[in-house]
């Protein structure tokens, strides 16, 4: 019995050792890297939770992570670090043997922001480095300076912001041949934006403009600094069943979902936070009661707009390619939830689907889809024309209940201009009457 006990005792120490030896080492299995306009991500695939250090070193400037009981099976002087502020990452001698030292030789000297993932969906455990330049004092002022919504006296062109969905670590829906909705999202939302800048009035930005992750919030963030009249978001849907099909288009639900597939999108939205790496950082406000109640009273007014872009892009599409629902849509996405504004969001096709796959990745499809899309914003704007903007329709349709008055008023003309320009002889309209603007 004692000797037995004793044996049990030493298999014991034997096995924790085994285990705590095993458990000691962090695998570093691969390092990525996602440039964006102001920071580069730098992200590393281990193996559990890692204990590291970072410190900088200059002349040149360099950024050391001593990872504690790391080992690497890869090459890390092979990472792909073009395009990026980064030089190189290398191995470089530890102070000691159970550390792994990467290096990252860098292009100038930059600051860091660390923090390690748990694993979620595709990936396992993660340590993220963003790195980013030093701000100087004026640029830091800069930065605060309150952004202005109204706009200036004179012409100028109606802006839309277009939101390419996902990006960087997100790869968002997948395609069964393996195509990425970030990547489609990006064609699409480029050529839209090409597009709209061939319009006379208009200007299109985008939120981003490569392979990298920006956190919901910080969508709206940017959008916000370009002072948009509309916010368009790209994406692509994916689901499980590979039969779903066709395109819609979404405005914010005042309550929840409107449909099952729009709960379904929330949760997929929300994972992409998780995903991406924002998910160590809370977006959620501290009160959701208060910021919910704040949010609906002054939301009630571009959600209204919202609604009619919605309309008029759906519309669109609709002539243009299939529908996966041919009434907008209501969901409570997050990178809609612009209080001031009008914010709609296109899923293009299911990646999911084979044949749409087949059709986001062509060229040809793009353009279609974003003349339809452009269509759609372009009647929405010469129904409810911009003061003060460059873009004005040339002709406009008479709606039920509008006066020639009230029309001269919204085009910002005069009923005697609108009556020689149409060679009326009275002040009767009709509904359907096409009026030739001045
Ligand atoms: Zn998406």
């Amino acid at each position: 019995m004692n000797s037995c006990f004793r044996v049990l005792i030493f298999i014991q120490v034997l096995f924790t050792g085994v285990v705590s030896a095993v458990q000691a080492q962090t695998v570093v299995e691969g390092v990525r890297l996602w440039q964006s306009p102001d920071s580069v991500r730098v992200v590393f695939d281990v193996s559990e939770k890692v204990s590291y250090s970072t410190f900088f070193l200059d002349n040149p400037d360099r950024l050391v992570i001593d990872i504690k009981n790391g080992v690497s099976p890869i090459k890390l002087s092979s990472v792909n670090t073009r395009d990026s502020w980064v030089k190189k990452v290398r191995r470089s001698s530890p102070p000691d043997k159970d550390t792994l030292r990467v290096v990252l030789d860098l292009e100038k000297p930059l600051t860091a922001k660390d923090f390690s993932l748990a694993p979620y969906q595709q990936y396992g455990h993660r340590l993220v480095v963003d790195l980013s330049p030093k701000l100087t004092a004026a640029a830091a002022t800069k930065k605060e300076a309150p952004v202005k919504r109204h706009h200036k006296p004179g012409a100028r062109d109606i802006v839309i912001v277009i939101d390419a969905g996902h990006g960087g670590e997100d790869p968002g829906a997948l395609g069964p041949k393996g195509s990425k909705e970030k990547d489609v999202n990006l064609a699409i939302a480029k050529e839209l934006a090409n597009q709209i800048n061939k319009e006379k009035g208009m200007v299109a930005k985008l939120t981003r403009t490569g392979d990298y992750y920006i956190p919901l919030k910080k969508r709206t963030d940017i959008a916000r600094t370009m002072n948009p009249d509309l916010f368009v978001s790209i994406h692509a849907d994916g689901f499980h069943d590979p039969r779903a099909k066709g395109a819609s288009v979404w405005v914010l639900s005042g309550r929840g979902a409107s449909s099952e597939m729009g709960r379904w999108l929330e949760k997929l939205e929300d994972s992409s936070d998780l995903l991406g790496g924002a998910g160590s950082v809370s977006l959620q406000d501290k009160d959701p009661l208060l910021a919910e109640v704040l949010l609906d009273l002054s939301m009630t007014h571009s959600r209204e707009a919202s609604h009619q872009v919605a309309k008029k892009v759906l519309h669109g599409l609709k002539n243009t390619t299939r529908m996966h629902k041919h009434d907008v849509q209501y969901a409570g996405f997050r990178v809609l939830k612009s209080p001031d504004i009008p914010s709609i969001l296109v899923e293009t096709a299911f990646i999911s689907n084979p044949v749409e796959e087949k059709n986001l990745n062509s060229k040809k499809h793009h353009r279609k889809l974003s003349r339809a899309i452009v269509g759609g914003i372009k009647s929405y704007f010469s129904e409810n024309p911009v003061p003060g903007a460059l873009f004005k329709p040339a002709e406009y349709i008479v709606q039920r209940g509008d006066t020639l008055s009230g029309v001269a008023l919204k085009f910002d003309t005069s009923v005697s201009h609108l009556k020689e320009k149409n060679q009326l002889t009275s002040d009767q309209v009709r509904i359907g009457q096409v009026l030739k603007l001045p």
